[in-house]
Formats: C-alpha cells, structure tokens, sequence
C-alpha cells in the first residue's frame, strides 16, 4: 500500500521518494531472483508472464536470428510467438511428456532457440526439465534454453528444476500477488535484443516505469511462497487428489488426464466422455464452482485445446474436458462442493442428452 499512495515514486527518478521506489525493486528482484537461482542482476521484471515469454522467445531470435524448437503444448505466449518464427513443435506422448527422441532429431547447430515449459497450464504435468537440457547442449550447441516456468513456481522448486535453462519466465498472479507484473531471468551469458525500448530501466531489457507497487506485492507473495511451498504442496495435493478419487468414484466414463506422471500439486484435469466443457462449465458456476474447459483463453472454443490434440486424446472426448485447479486459499469445504455440484452436472447433462436422443 505504502507505494501506491505516501511512497509513490517513480524508480527512475532522482529525488528521495524516487530513491526509495528505486530500492524497493531492487530489494525485490532480490527475492524473485533467488527464488529462481539467477543473480538479481539477471532478472528483468515484465508486465506479466505472457511479455516475459515474448521477451524470451522474439528478444532472443532477434538478438541472434536461427531456428526455433517449441513443445506443442506450450502456452500460447510462447507458442504464437514462437509460431511467428516458424518453429519446430516437439510433439508430446499420449502422458503429455516431451518426446525425447522427436526433440533430438529436431535440433542441430543452426538452433537458436529452445522453449519447453516445466509445467503445464491445462494439465499441471511437469517435463523432465533436466534431460530436456542435456538433449539441448548436447544436439544444440548454439541454442538458448527458455522455460516457461509461470504455472510452476507456486508448486516446485524452480531454482533446481530450471538451473540449465538461460531463460526463465514467471508472472506474479500465480504465485499470490497481482496481475500484470511478470520477470524473466536472463542468466549470463545470454543476450536479448529489448522489445520495449526507451526509458532504458531494467538495464535496457525492458524499457517503461516499473510497476512499483505490483513488484513489491511479488516480491512478497515469493517471500513467503518458499517458506510455505512444501507443506503448502501436501495440504493442496490431499485436497486435489480427494477430488479425483471422489469424480473417478461417482462419475462413470470420466479418465483422469495424465494419471501416472508427474504434475503440479494444484490441477485435476478430466476428460468427461458424452458430455460438452461448456455445459458442464455452466452448472459448475450455478453451483459458484468456477472452473475451465482448458486454458482460460480457448474455454468457449468446440474443439479440444491444442494441448489435448497434441497428447492424442480422442477429439469427442476432449470436448468434455474439466481443469479443476486449487491455490492457496482452497479448503475442504471447496472439495466437498466440488464432489457434489459435478456428478449432479455430469447426470443431468446426460440425461439430457439421452432424452434428445430419443
Ligand atoms: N504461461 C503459462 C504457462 C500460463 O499459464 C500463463 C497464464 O496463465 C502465461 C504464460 C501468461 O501469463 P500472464 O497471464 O501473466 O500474461
């Protein structure tokens, strides 16, 4: 509250108030950085998780123009971005993982990039990051290695999951703090070409007054994220796994997406056989349970997301998929709703379906 009212100052400037803003980033990029296991000198603080991607994926080609490798299951913030590019997808298995062999033959000497994700945004299935980057030294000698570690950083541990990798992106609303404040870490020797240029803060990486007020508030949610991330990972795991023990018990034709990998503690993921996400999703909110089709920008699509194309799920089946994502303030009493508003959803939607049927 202080830099949004008696201290607000602007970071760049010269005068007490200004120094004093200025600090309060510093003392924050402090934190996010070693949250991350990069130097505070190597973390730049965006507008949010999808312009650190930017940042990453089109700051490095322009920095060093060559070929681009993605994951097929990438947010869209690396994948349109990447796309643009002309990238390689990595394909994935039928558990959502990076095919190793597939990525190995993608790359070679004129890759300049490389972005695959450590955790996913629909499904929570997390990459086995450290063998992805050996792959990528070994058959990319030239190339930079980004992550997109924004659904990662509230559940496991970045600094040792993402230490191979030259970028990593995170945003702020994930982790507790507010929308529209992000970072990259950009960890030496690795170069970018800025895409927001002017001012010249954030040591010409990122050009525009910092967001003060959404920085300090990160900075604090992180604080206080790795002293609680481990018990935090147990209470909200027990409370996602009662979710899909009781949906596998009372829904029939339902499968639990990525059932025997490894994946983050807060999402269940569902494919409902016979039965439209955006049906479901409309009872789910009657019932005040706000859940998602897949990732909040395609929900309202008919056609199941990219990522669930990718891991091959049969397309009448991914129609009826259901995200159920916890955080933080998610209690039992959330589960218990949960566990009834959706079964009397699923019911109903088929039975309806069956009178329609004739
Ligand atoms: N990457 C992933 C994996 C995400 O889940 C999201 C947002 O949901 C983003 C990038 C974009 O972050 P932001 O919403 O801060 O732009």
């Amino acid at each position: 509250m202080p830099f949004l009212t008696t201290e607000f100052g602007n970071p760049s400037g010269a005068h007490r108030l200004a120094r004093d803003a200025n600090r309060a980033v510093d003392e924050s990029r402090e934190v996010v950085a070693e949250a991350l296991g990069v130097l505070p000198g190597e973390l730049v603080f965006t507008g949010g998780g999808t312009e650190a991607d930017n940042l990453a994926v089109l700051g490095a080609i322009e920095a060093r123009p060559g070929l681009v490798v993605c994951s097929a299951i990438e947010h869209h913030a690396v994948l349109d971005p990447c796309e643009k590019l002309g990238a390689a997808l990595a394909p994935v298995d039928s558990r959502g993982l990076i095919d190793l062999d597939r990525l190995e033959e993608l790359l070679d000497s004129e890759t300049s990039l490389v972005s695959i994700m450590l955790a996913n945004n629909e499904t929570g299935i997390v990459q086995p990051f450290h063998e992805i980057a050996a792959i990528v030294r070994k058959q990319a000698p030239n190339a930079l290695l980004h992550t997109d570690a924004v659904q990662a950083l509230a559940w496991l541990d970045v600094a040792a999951l993402a230490a191979d990798a030259d970028l990593i992106s995170v945003s702020a609303h994930k982790v507790g703090g507010t929308q529209g404040v992000g970072a990259l870490a950009i960890r030496e020797p690795a170069k970018l070409a800025a895409r927001a240029i002017g001012g010249g803060q954030e040591r010409g990486r990122r050009s525009g007054t910092q967001n003060v007020a959404g920085i300090v508030a990160m900075a604090a949610a992180v604080e206080e994220l790795v002293v609680t991330r481990d018990s935090e990972v147990l209470r909200v795991e027990r409370l996602r796994d009662q979710i899909r023990d009781g949906v596998l018990a009372t829904i029939p034709e339902v499968i639990y997406t990525g059932d025997d990998v490894t994946r983050t503690a807060n999402i269940a993921h569902f494919c409902v056989r016979d039965v439209e996400s955006e049906s479901m999703l409309f009872l789910l909110e009657r019932s005040d349970v706000f859940a998602s089709a897949a990732s909040s920008c395609s929900s309202g699509a008919m056609e199941p997301s990219h990522v669930l194309q990718a891991m091959g799920v049969d397309p009448k089946l991914g129609l009826g998929s259901l995200r159920l994502s916890l955080g933080h303030t998610s209690t039992q009493a959330d589960v218990d709703a949960v566990l009834t508003a959706l079964p009397q959803a699923v019911d109903r939607l088929r039975t309806s379906q069956e009178n329609q049927n004739g």
